[in-house]
Protein backbone atom coordinates (compact mmCIF):
# COMPACT_ATOMS: atom_id res chain seq x y z
CA UNK A 1 0.00 0.00 0.00
CA UNK A 2 1.39 3.60 -1.12
CA UNK A 3 2.26 5.55 2.10
CA UNK A 4 -0.81 7.46 2.86
CA UNK A 5 -0.60 11.27 4.77
CA UNK A 6 -3.01 12.86 6.60
CA UNK A 7 -4.62 16.06 6.07
CA UNK A 8 -1.16 18.18 7.47
CA UNK A 9 0.92 15.76 4.98
CA UNK A 10 2.69 13.76 7.59
CA UNK A 11 2.47 9.90 6.92
CA UNK A 12 0.20 7.86 8.36
CA UNK A 13 1.49 4.72 10.51
CA UNK A 14 -0.72 1.82 11.09
CA UNK A 15 -2.62 1.72 14.49
CA UNK A 16 -4.75 -1.20 16.47
CA UNK A 17 -7.93 0.00 16.80
CA UNK A 18 -10.63 -1.72 19.45
CA UNK A 19 -13.78 -1.24 17.42
CA UNK A 20 -16.71 -1.91 20.12
CA UNK A 21 -20.10 -2.81 17.93
CA UNK A 22 -18.42 -3.24 15.22
CA UNK A 23 -20.84 -5.85 13.98
CA UNK A 24 -23.34 -3.69 13.50
CA UNK A 25 -24.17 -1.26 10.72
CA UNK A 26 -22.03 1.40 11.21
CA UNK A 27 -19.04 -0.93 12.28
CA UNK A 28 -19.46 -3.45 9.35
CA UNK A 29 -18.90 -0.16 6.99
CA UNK A 30 -16.50 1.33 9.11
CA UNK A 31 -14.27 -2.50 8.95
CA UNK A 32 -14.79 -2.47 5.49
CA UNK A 33 -13.22 1.15 5.10
CA UNK A 34 -10.51 -0.25 7.42
CA UNK A 35 -9.59 -3.31 5.52
CA UNK A 36 -10.11 -2.09 2.21
CA UNK A 37 -8.22 0.86 2.08
CA UNK A 38 -5.78 1.34 5.50
CA UNK A 39 -2.94 -1.02 7.38
CA UNK A 40 -5.13 -0.73 10.28
CA UNK A 41 -5.63 -3.58 12.37
CA UNK A 42 -9.00 -3.97 14.19
CA UNK A 43 -10.16 -5.89 17.13
CA UNK A 44 -13.57 -6.54 16.21
CA UNK A 45 -15.66 -6.71 19.51
CA UNK A 46 -19.57 -7.45 19.19
CA UNK A 47 -21.99 -10.20 20.01
CA UNK A 48 -22.86 -10.64 16.33
CA UNK A 49 -20.85 -10.67 13.89
CA UNK A 50 -22.94 -11.80 10.71
CA UNK A 51 -22.61 -8.37 9.77
CA UNK A 52 -18.86 -8.45 9.21
CA UNK A 53 -18.49 -12.10 8.51
CA UNK A 54 -17.36 -11.44 4.32
CA UNK A 55 -14.46 -9.66 6.17
CA UNK A 56 -13.45 -12.47 8.69
CA UNK A 57 -10.69 -15.54 7.87
CA UNK A 58 -12.37 -18.61 6.98
CA UNK A 59 -10.94 -21.97 5.94
CA UNK A 60 -9.80 -21.77 2.92
CA UNK A 61 -10.38 -17.83 2.35
CA UNK A 62 -7.46 -15.98 2.25
CA UNK A 63 -8.18 -11.96 2.02
CA UNK A 64 -5.75 -8.98 1.23
CA UNK A 65 -6.29 -7.59 4.56
CA UNK A 66 -5.37 -11.26 6.25
CA UNK A 67 -4.52 -11.34 9.81
CA UNK A 68 -5.57 -6.88 10.33
CA UNK A 69 -9.39 -8.30 11.53
CA UNK A 70 -10.50 -10.21 14.46
CA UNK A 71 -13.34 -10.90 16.02
CA UNK A 72 -13.86 -10.85 19.71
CA UNK A 73 -17.37 -11.95 20.46
CA UNK A 74 -17.89 -10.38 24.46
CA UNK A 75 -20.65 -8.61 25.76
CA UNK A 76 -19.30 -5.47 27.14
CA UNK A 77 -21.68 -5.46 29.98
CA UNK A 78 -19.93 -8.41 31.43
CA UNK A 79 -16.64 -9.60 30.33
CA UNK A 80 -13.27 -9.51 31.69
CA UNK A 81 -10.97 -9.49 28.33
CA UNK A 82 -12.45 -6.10 27.68
CA UNK A 83 -9.27 -4.15 29.45
CA UNK A 84 -6.94 -6.63 27.73
CA UNK A 85 -8.06 -5.76 24.46
CA UNK A 86 -8.00 -1.84 24.84
CA UNK A 87 -4.60 -2.26 26.68
CA UNK A 88 -4.25 -3.81 23.23
CA UNK A 89 -5.09 -0.77 21.02
CA UNK A 90 -4.05 2.63 20.23
CA UNK A 91 -7.57 3.80 19.33
CA UNK A 92 -10.76 2.52 20.90
CA UNK A 93 -14.36 3.34 19.19
CA UNK A 94 -17.74 2.42 20.70
CA UNK A 95 -20.21 2.17 18.50
CA UNK A 96 -22.46 -0.35 21.40
CA UNK A 97 -25.50 0.34 21.89
CA UNK A 98 -29.41 -0.45 21.81
CA UNK A 99 -30.84 2.32 19.38
CA UNK A 100 -34.34 1.87 17.57
CA UNK A 101 -36.57 4.22 18.73
CA UNK A 102 -39.02 1.44 19.17
CA UNK A 103 -36.90 0.50 22.39
CA UNK A 104 -36.63 3.71 23.74
CA UNK A 105 -39.92 4.07 25.46
CA UNK A 106 -40.84 0.26 24.97
CA UNK A 107 -37.47 -1.03 26.60
CA UNK A 108 -36.45 2.56 28.59
CA UNK A 109 -34.11 0.47 31.41
CA UNK A 110 -32.56 -1.76 28.64
CA UNK A 111 -31.66 1.61 26.78
CA UNK A 112 -30.47 3.68 29.41
CA UNK A 113 -28.21 0.66 30.71
CA UNK A 114 -26.80 -0.18 26.99
CA UNK A 115 -26.18 3.60 26.14
CA UNK A 116 -24.75 5.11 29.47
CA UNK A 117 -24.12 2.41 32.51
CA UNK A 118 -22.44 -0.15 29.83
CA UNK A 119 -19.91 2.48 28.46
CA UNK A 120 -18.81 3.74 31.69
CA UNK A 121 -15.86 0.65 31.97
CA UNK A 122 -15.43 1.56 28.53
CA UNK A 123 -14.17 5.22 29.11
CA UNK A 124 -12.63 4.69 32.75
CA UNK A 125 -10.39 2.42 30.49
CA UNK A 126 -9.47 4.85 28.33
CA UNK A 127 -8.41 7.43 30.86
CA UNK A 128 -6.56 4.76 32.98
CA UNK A 129 -4.67 3.46 30.52
CA UNK A 130 -4.29 6.66 28.47
CA UNK A 131 -5.95 5.27 24.89
CA UNK A 132 -7.70 7.61 22.70
CA UNK A 133 -11.87 7.25 22.41
CA UNK A 134 -14.04 7.99 19.64
CA UNK A 135 -17.72 7.84 21.13
CA UNK A 136 -20.67 7.08 19.30
CA UNK A 137 -23.33 9.39 20.47
CA UNK A 138 -26.42 10.97 18.79
CA UNK A 139 -28.28 13.64 16.72
CA UNK A 140 -30.88 13.11 18.80
CA UNK A 141 -29.02 14.73 22.14
CA UNK A 142 -30.43 18.03 20.61
CA UNK A 143 -34.21 16.46 20.91
CA UNK A 144 -36.45 19.28 19.79
CA UNK A 145 -35.75 22.45 17.89
CA UNK A 146 -36.20 26.14 19.67
CA UNK A 147 -38.53 26.36 16.88
CA UNK A 148 -41.06 23.45 17.32
CA UNK A 149 -42.38 25.67 20.79
CA UNK A 150 -43.19 28.43 18.38
CA UNK A 151 -47.03 28.52 17.14
CA UNK A 152 -47.01 26.52 13.57
CA UNK A 153 -47.22 29.72 11.13
CA UNK A 154 -44.99 31.83 13.42
CA UNK A 155 -42.14 33.36 10.97
CA UNK A 156 -39.28 32.68 13.20
CA UNK A 157 -39.67 28.87 12.09
CA UNK A 158 -38.02 29.46 9.46
CA UNK A 159 -35.29 31.15 11.10
CA UNK A 160 -32.00 29.09 10.66
CA UNK A 161 -31.29 30.55 13.91
CA UNK A 162 -34.63 28.84 15.54
CA UNK A 163 -33.82 25.42 14.10
CA UNK A 164 -29.69 24.49 12.60
CA UNK A 165 -28.32 22.57 15.63
CA UNK A 166 -24.50 23.35 16.73
CA UNK A 167 -22.10 21.52 18.44
CA UNK A 168 -21.71 24.11 21.22
CA UNK A 169 -23.98 26.48 21.37
CA UNK A 170 -27.62 24.33 20.92
CA UNK A 171 -29.45 23.40 24.17
CA UNK A 172 -30.36 19.71 24.57
CA UNK A 173 -34.26 19.91 24.67
CA UNK A 174 -36.28 16.98 25.47
CA UNK A 175 -39.47 15.72 26.83
CA UNK A 176 -41.02 15.14 30.37
CA UNK A 177 -40.02 12.32 32.25
CA UNK A 178 -43.16 10.30 31.03
CA UNK A 179 -41.86 10.62 27.64
CA UNK A 180 -39.92 7.87 27.72
CA UNK A 181 -38.46 8.29 23.77
CA UNK A 182 -36.20 10.52 25.69
CA UNK A 183 -34.03 7.99 27.77
CA UNK A 184 -31.93 6.93 25.03
CA UNK A 185 -31.13 10.88 24.69
CA UNK A 186 -30.75 11.90 27.67
CA UNK A 187 -28.24 8.86 28.30
CA UNK A 188 -26.23 9.58 25.55
CA UNK A 189 -26.40 13.13 26.70
CA UNK A 190 -24.80 11.89 30.17
CA UNK A 191 -22.08 9.95 28.65
CA UNK A 192 -20.75 12.99 26.39
CA UNK A 193 -20.60 14.96 28.95
CA UNK A 194 -18.55 12.44 31.21
CA UNK A 195 -16.24 11.77 28.45
CA UNK A 196 -16.34 15.97 27.80
CA UNK A 197 -15.34 15.54 32.05
CA UNK A 198 -12.54 13.11 31.48
CA UNK A 199 -10.93 14.81 28.90
CA UNK A 200 -11.17 18.10 30.87
CA UNK A 201 -10.11 16.93 34.36
CA UNK A 202 -8.13 13.67 33.47
CA UNK A 203 -6.78 14.34 30.13
CA UNK A 204 -8.65 11.84 27.91
CA UNK A 205 -8.01 12.27 24.45
CA UNK A 206 -11.28 12.11 23.11
CA UNK A 207 -13.85 12.85 20.07
CA UNK A 208 -17.33 12.48 20.04
CA UNK A 209 -19.38 11.52 17.05
CA UNK A 210 -23.12 13.07 16.36
CA UNK A 211 -24.38 10.63 13.75
CA UNK A 212 -27.65 12.12 11.58
CA UNK A 213 -29.59 9.48 10.38
CA UNK A 214 -26.99 7.45 8.73
CA UNK A 215 -28.22 5.42 5.93
CA UNK A 216 -27.49 2.18 3.80
CA UNK A 217 -27.38 -1.23 3.04
CA UNK A 218 -26.83 -3.71 6.19
CA UNK A 219 -29.03 -1.26 8.46
CA UNK A 220 -30.99 -2.91 11.04
CA UNK A 221 -33.13 -5.87 9.57
CA UNK A 222 -36.00 -6.99 7.79
CA UNK A 223 -38.77 -8.31 10.26
CA UNK A 224 -39.57 -12.07 9.71
CA UNK A 225 -36.17 -12.57 7.55
CA UNK A 226 -33.58 -11.82 9.60
CA UNK A 227 -34.78 -10.56 12.74
CA UNK A 228 -37.65 -9.44 15.06
CA UNK A 229 -39.03 -5.89 16.16
CA UNK A 230 -39.33 -2.51 14.81
CA UNK A 231 -36.69 -1.46 13.16
CA UNK A 232 -35.50 2.67 12.26
CA UNK A 233 -37.22 4.10 9.18
CA UNK A 234 -35.38 2.55 6.44
CA UNK A 235 -36.25 -0.89 6.87
CA UNK A 236 -39.58 -0.37 8.18
CA UNK A 237 -40.46 1.16 4.54
CA UNK A 238 -38.05 -1.48 3.07
CA UNK A 239 -40.03 -4.13 4.72
CA UNK A 240 -43.28 -2.53 3.50
CA UNK A 241 -41.92 -2.22 -0.47
CA UNK A 242 -40.90 -5.79 -0.20
CA UNK A 243 -44.10 -7.06 1.27
CA UNK A 244 -46.20 -5.07 -1.78
CA UNK A 245 -47.83 -2.99 1.85
CA UNK A 246 -48.73 0.58 2.19
CA UNK A 247 -45.78 2.60 4.42
CA UNK A 248 -47.01 3.72 7.57
CA UNK A 249 -46.84 7.07 8.29
CA UNK A 250 -46.44 7.75 11.94
CA UNK A 251 -48.53 10.96 13.00
CA UNK A 252 -48.67 12.30 9.77
CA UNK A 253 -45.10 11.70 8.67
CA UNK A 254 -44.54 15.47 9.64
CA UNK A 255 -40.91 15.39 11.14
CA UNK A 256 -38.27 16.20 9.32
CA UNK A 257 -34.96 14.54 8.84
CA UNK A 258 -31.88 14.49 7.02
CA UNK A 259 -30.50 11.56 5.79
CA UNK A 260 -26.62 10.67 4.98
CA UNK A 261 -25.36 8.06 2.43
CA UNK A 262 -23.26 5.33 5.05
CA UNK A 263 -20.34 5.72 2.73
CA UNK A 264 -20.00 9.64 2.93
CA UNK A 265 -20.40 9.73 6.89
CA UNK A 266 -17.53 6.71 6.99
CA UNK A 267 -14.82 9.08 5.47
CA UNK A 268 -15.73 11.48 8.08
CA UNK A 269 -15.15 9.07 10.72
CA UNK A 270 -11.66 7.82 8.65
CA UNK A 271 -10.54 11.52 8.94
CA UNK A 272 -10.91 11.46 12.82
CA UNK A 273 -8.91 8.54 13.07
CA UNK A 274 -6.74 9.29 11.38
CA UNK A 275 -6.16 13.02 12.03
CA UNK A 276 -6.42 12.87 16.30
CA UNK A 277 -4.87 16.38 16.33
CA UNK A 278 -7.48 17.91 14.48
CA UNK A 279 -10.78 15.37 16.14
CA UNK A 280 -9.27 15.32 19.57
CA UNK A 281 -11.60 17.53 22.22
CA UNK A 282 -14.44 17.82 19.56
CA UNK A 283 -17.99 16.84 19.35
CA UNK A 284 -18.98 16.43 15.33
CA UNK A 285 -22.11 16.71 13.97
CA UNK A 286 -21.95 13.61 10.82
CA UNK A 287 -24.59 14.96 8.33
CA UNK A 288 -26.04 15.90 5.18
CA UNK A 289 -28.30 19.62 5.45
CA UNK A 290 -28.87 19.17 1.76
CA UNK A 291 -31.00 15.80 1.92
CA UNK A 292 -33.75 17.04 4.21
CA UNK A 293 -37.43 15.85 4.10
CA UNK A 294 -40.37 15.00 5.75
CA UNK A 295 -40.58 11.37 6.54
CA UNK A 296 -44.09 11.53 4.55
CA UNK A 297 -41.74 12.87 1.04
CA UNK A 298 -39.06 10.23 2.13
CA UNK A 299 -41.48 7.54 1.81
CA UNK A 300 -42.95 8.61 -1.32
CA UNK A 301 -39.51 8.86 -2.76
CA UNK A 302 -39.02 5.32 -1.55
CA UNK A 303 -41.85 4.06 -2.96
CA UNK A 304 -41.15 5.24 -6.39
CA UNK A 305 -37.84 4.38 -6.54
CA UNK A 306 -38.79 0.99 -5.41
CA UNK A 307 -40.45 0.40 -8.78
CA UNK A 308 -37.58 1.38 -10.68
CA UNK A 309 -35.20 -0.85 -9.20
CA UNK A 310 -37.64 -3.95 -8.40
CA UNK A 311 -39.75 -3.98 -11.59
CA UNK A 312 -42.91 -3.96 -9.44
CA UNK A 313 -46.12 -2.05 -9.93
CA UNK A 314 -46.85 0.76 -8.44
CA UNK A 315 -48.67 0.36 -4.62
CA UNK A 316 -52.31 1.44 -5.19
CA UNK A 317 -52.38 3.04 -1.81
CA UNK A 318 -48.85 3.99 -1.01
CA UNK A 319 -49.09 5.09 2.64
CA UNK A 320 -51.25 5.55 5.52
CA UNK A 321 -51.59 7.53 8.46
CA UNK A 322 -50.97 5.42 12.29
CA UNK A 323 -50.55 6.87 15.29
CA UNK A 324 -47.61 7.32 17.48
CA UNK A 325 -49.45 5.70 19.64
CA UNK A 326 -50.66 2.14 17.56
CA UNK A 327 -47.22 2.09 15.74
CA UNK A 328 -45.03 2.68 18.91
CA UNK A 329 -46.98 2.55 22.34
CA UNK A 330 -47.08 4.72 25.02
CA UNK A 331 -44.53 6.94 26.11
CA UNK A 332 -43.32 7.93 22.16
CA UNK A 333 -42.10 11.56 21.33
CA UNK A 334 -40.31 12.76 18.11
CA UNK A 335 -37.35 15.37 17.20
CA UNK A 336 -39.29 17.26 14.77
CA UNK A 337 -36.43 18.54 12.56
CA UNK A 338 -32.78 18.15 12.60
CA UNK A 339 -30.44 20.16 10.29
CA UNK A 340 -26.73 19.98 11.09
CA UNK A 341 -24.56 22.86 11.46
CA UNK A 342 -21.50 21.99 9.27
CA UNK A 343 -18.74 24.52 10.57
CA UNK A 344 -16.35 22.18 13.26
CA UNK A 345 -16.56 19.64 10.80
CA UNK A 346 -15.96 22.11 8.04
CA UNK A 347 -13.30 23.76 9.75
CA UNK A 348 -11.65 20.62 11.70
CA UNK A 349 -11.32 17.81 8.82
CA UNK A 350 -12.36 19.61 5.61
CA UNK A 351 -15.30 16.94 5.18
CA UNK A 352 -18.32 17.63 3.23
CA UNK A 353 -21.14 14.45 2.68
CA UNK A 354 -21.36 14.18 -1.42
CA UNK A 355 -24.49 12.06 -1.95
CA UNK A 356 -27.65 12.76 -3.14
CA UNK A 357 -30.83 11.07 -1.44
CA UNK A 358 -32.01 9.92 -4.55
CA UNK A 359 -28.71 8.51 -5.83
CA UNK A 360 -27.98 6.71 -1.83
CA UNK A 361 -31.89 5.35 -1.97
CA UNK A 362 -31.70 4.21 -5.49
CA UNK A 363 -28.18 1.91 -4.04
CA UNK A 364 -30.07 1.02 -0.89
CA UNK A 365 -33.05 -0.29 -2.22
CA UNK A 366 -31.00 -2.03 -5.00
CA UNK A 367 -29.13 -3.86 -2.33
CA UNK A 368 -32.73 -4.31 -0.16
CA UNK A 369 -34.40 -6.09 -2.99
CA UNK A 370 -31.14 -8.15 -4.41
CA UNK A 371 -31.00 -9.37 -0.81
CA UNK A 372 -34.04 -10.06 0.53
CA UNK A 373 -37.13 -10.56 -2.18
CA UNK A 374 -36.38 -14.17 -2.82
CA UNK A 375 -36.75 -14.44 0.87
CA UNK A 376 -39.83 -12.29 1.53
CA UNK A 377 -41.39 -14.27 -0.92
CA UNK A 378 -41.13 -17.63 0.25
CA UNK A 379 -42.33 -16.26 4.03
CA UNK A 380 -44.96 -14.55 2.44
CA UNK A 381 -46.00 -17.74 0.44
CA UNK A 382 -46.00 -19.98 3.96
CA UNK A 383 -49.72 -20.04 5.59
CA UNK A 384 -50.64 -18.03 8.76
CA UNK A 385 -49.59 -20.96 11.37
CA UNK A 386 -51.79 -19.48 13.83
P1 LIG B 1 -26.30 -1.20 15.35
O1 LIG B 1 -27.37 -1.63 16.28
O2 LIG B 1 -26.34 -1.73 13.96
O3 LIG B 1 -24.87 -1.53 15.98
C1 LIG B 1 -24.61 -1.58 17.35
C2 LIG B 1 -23.80 -2.85 17.61
O4 LIG B 1 -23.43 -2.87 19.00
C3 LIG B 1 -24.61 -4.13 17.35
O5 LIG B 1 -23.94 -4.99 16.45
C4 LIG B 1 -24.74 -4.77 18.73
O6 LIG B 1 -24.72 -6.19 18.70
C5 LIG B 1 -23.51 -4.21 19.45
N1 LIG B 1 -23.69 -4.21 20.90
C6 LIG B 1 -24.70 -3.64 21.61
N2 LIG B 1 -24.54 -3.88 22.92
C7 LIG B 1 -23.41 -4.63 23.05
C8 LIG B 1 -22.74 -5.20 24.17
N3 LIG B 1 -23.23 -5.07 25.42
N4 LIG B 1 -21.60 -5.88 23.94
C9 LIG B 1 -21.11 -6.04 22.70
N5 LIG B 1 -21.72 -5.52 21.59
C10 LIG B 1 -22.86 -4.83 21.78
O7 LIG B 1 -26.34 0.41 15.33
P2 LIG B 1 -25.55 1.44 14.39
O8 LIG B 1 -26.55 2.13 13.53
O9 LIG B 1 -24.37 0.80 13.78
O10 LIG B 1 -25.10 2.52 15.48
C11 LIG B 1 -23.82 2.53 16.09
C12 LIG B 1 -23.73 3.72 17.06
O11 LIG B 1 -24.05 4.94 16.39
C13 LIG B 1 -24.66 3.62 18.26
O12 LIG B 1 -24.00 4.09 19.39
C14 LIG B 1 -25.81 4.56 17.91
O13 LIG B 1 -26.43 5.08 19.06
C15 LIG B 1 -25.09 5.62 17.10
N6 LIG B 1 -26.01 6.28 16.16
C16 LIG B 1 -26.27 5.75 14.92
C17 LIG B 1 -27.13 6.43 14.06
C18 LIG B 1 -27.40 5.96 12.66
O14 LIG B 1 -27.86 6.78 11.87
N7 LIG B 1 -27.14 4.72 12.28
C19 LIG B 1 -27.76 7.60 14.47
C20 LIG B 1 -27.49 8.09 15.76
C21 LIG B 1 -26.60 7.43 16.58
N1 LIG C 1 -41.37 6.48 11.20
C1 LIG C 1 -42.54 6.32 10.43
N2 LIG C 1 -42.88 5.05 10.02
C2 LIG C 1 -42.13 3.96 10.29
C3 LIG C 1 -40.92 4.13 11.06
C4 LIG C 1 -40.59 5.40 11.50
O1 LIG C 1 -43.27 7.29 10.16
O2 LIG C 1 -42.51 2.86 9.85
C5 LIG C 1 -40.95 7.86 11.61
C6 LIG C 1 -40.61 8.06 13.08
O3 LIG C 1 -41.78 8.36 13.82
C7 LIG C 1 -39.65 9.25 13.00
C8 LIG C 1 -38.90 9.02 11.69
O4 LIG C 1 -39.72 8.12 10.93
O5 LIG C 1 -40.38 10.45 12.89
C9 LIG C 1 -37.50 8.46 11.81
O6 LIG C 1 -37.50 7.30 12.58
P1 LIG C 1 -36.25 6.37 12.87
O7 LIG C 1 -36.76 5.11 13.45
O8 LIG C 1 -35.40 6.21 11.66
O9 LIG C 1 -35.40 7.10 14.01
P2 LIG C 1 -35.12 8.59 14.48
O10 LIG C 1 -34.74 9.42 13.29
O11 LIG C 1 -36.39 9.09 15.11
O12 LIG C 1 -34.03 8.43 15.46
Amino acid sequence: MASRVDLDGKPISAMTICMIGAGGFIGSHLCEKLMFETPHTVLAVDVYNDKINHLLESSGNKYPWAGRIQFHRLNIKNDSRLEGLIKMSDLVINLAAICTPADYNTRPLDTIYSNFIDALPVVKYCTENKKRLIHFSTCEVYGKTIGSFLPKDHPLRQDPAFYVLKENESPCIFGSIDKQRWSYACAKQLIERLVYAEGAENGLEFSIVRPYNWIGPRMDFIPGIDGEGVPRVLACFSDNLLRGEPLKLVDGGESQRTFIYIKDAIEAVLLMIENPKRANGHIFNVGNPNNEVTVRQLAEMMAKIYVKVSGEKMLDVPTIDVTAQEFYGEGYDDSDKRIPDMTIINKQLGWNPKTSLWDLLESTLTYQHKTYSQAMKSVMAKPATN
